[in-house]
């Protein structure tokens, strides 16, 4: 957002203002690389330090916000300091959906939840996962990465079933068999699981600060296509949003790290007077074993390339049938022309 803000010609002050404790980093490792040991701590930053003075960007770290006074236009930290604005983005995030009875498990989710983690992996002992969702399936696969016994329980018939649907998922629940993770299926955990035990059920946008302001919010902060919310002068970016996507043609929210990035930058150059409407169509991948999974849209793909025009085809809107997808021969590019 911040960068935006530039690229956009803003040239007043940004202040970057957040609870962590350093720069901002790729969350997408700590369920990775991070747990491989091919991610170090010093890797895992977003940009390098430096960069953040080049874009004149003040980075206030390690201070949580606990109010957003939108009639005196400033924020108010935890100590009572008040810092006024212009303009205001959120961008809070999510936080992970907690289970009931697993108060003390490990919920992924920033760097210390990942150090925890980490530190149990080394020891090679058992691990129990609750939930095979992405976050789930790729702490099985670092674990048995480092030769611990994996026990994964899920309560629908396959993994992430919901975002790949049965036959992927059945095929994705092989792929974990045959590296050894013990996968339980269409059940519920039991609350006297041996420690460590990691949760990975989903997460849910951190509206709070934003909803106790007045700013309109349902399942998310309510943004247009430019990430204006309902209060003047206050936008937000990134998986706390409900973003109007002129794209699909009603509100999504994404909780993908590529979606958080670009529709951030493209909320700093709508702060900036610059903005055109955000409408790319959502992209994740995931990493487990030597697989890396690739989701453009509705719709999951397996090379670079492909992807890449499957996003065009769905951003161009272009029709395309289900047997011209199903013929491995269908050149995508046709359908773009
Ligand atoms: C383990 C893990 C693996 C992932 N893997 C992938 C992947 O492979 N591919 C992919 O596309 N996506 C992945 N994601 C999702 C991706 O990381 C998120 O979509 C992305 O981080 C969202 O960015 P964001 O800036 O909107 O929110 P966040 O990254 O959640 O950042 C929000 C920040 O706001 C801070 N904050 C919240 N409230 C306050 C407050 N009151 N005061 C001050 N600061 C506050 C938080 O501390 C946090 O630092 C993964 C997420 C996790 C947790």
């Amino acid at each position: 957002m911040a960068a935006g803000l530039r690229d956009g010609g803003f040239q007043g002050d940004i202040l970057l203002a957040g609870a962590e404790p350093g720069a901002p980093y790729e969350r997408p490792h700590l369920s990775k690389g991070f747990l491989w040991g091919t991610v170090p701590t010093e890797r895992l930053g977003l940009r390098p330090r430096e960069q953040y003075r080049e874009l004149g960007v003040e980075l206030m770290l390690g201070e949580r916000i606990a109010e957003l006074d939108l009639d005196r236009r400033n924020i108010g930290l935890g100590n009572g300091t008040r810092i006024a604005w212009d303009l205001l983005c959120v961008a809070t995030g999510s936080s992970a959906r907690r289970l009931d009875g697993f108060d003390d498990a490990i919920y992924l989710r920033e760097l210390p939840d990942a150090r925890r983690l980490l530190a149990e992996l080394e020891r090679g002992q058992q691990i129990n996962v609750v939930g095979a969702g992405f976050i789930g399936c790729e702490v099985a696969a670092a674990g048995r990465r480092r030769s611990c016994g994996v026990t994964m329980f899920e309560a629908l018939a396959q993994p992430l079933q919901r975002v790949l649907g049965p036959e992927l998922g059945a095929y994705l629940a092989e792929v974990h068999r045959e590296r050894g993770v013990d996968l339980r299926t269409q059940t519920t955990p039991p609350l006297n699981l041996i420690t460590p035990v990691v949760v990975g059920v989903g997460s849910s946008p951190r509206t709070g600060l934003a909803a106790e302001a007045g700013i309109a919010v349902d399942g998310g902060i309510l943004v247009d296509e430019l990430g204006r919310t309902s209060a003047a002068n206050v936008f937000a970016a990134g998986d706390v949003t409900k973003f109007w996507s002129p794209l699909y043609e009603e509100r999504v929210r994404v909780e993908h790290f590529q979606t958080a990035q670009r529709q951030g930058f493209a909320t700093g150059r709508a702060m900036a007077g610059a903005g055109s409407p955000f409408a790319e169509a959502p992209w994740f991948w995931s990493d487990q074993y030597d697989m890396n999974l690739q989701y453009a849209g509705a719709g999951l793909i397996n090379d670079h390339h492909t992807v890449a025009r499957a996003r065009h085809l769905i951003e161009a809107r272009a029709v395309v049938t289900v047997q011209q997808l199903a013929d491995p021969g269908f050149d995508l590019r046709r359908a773009l022309r």
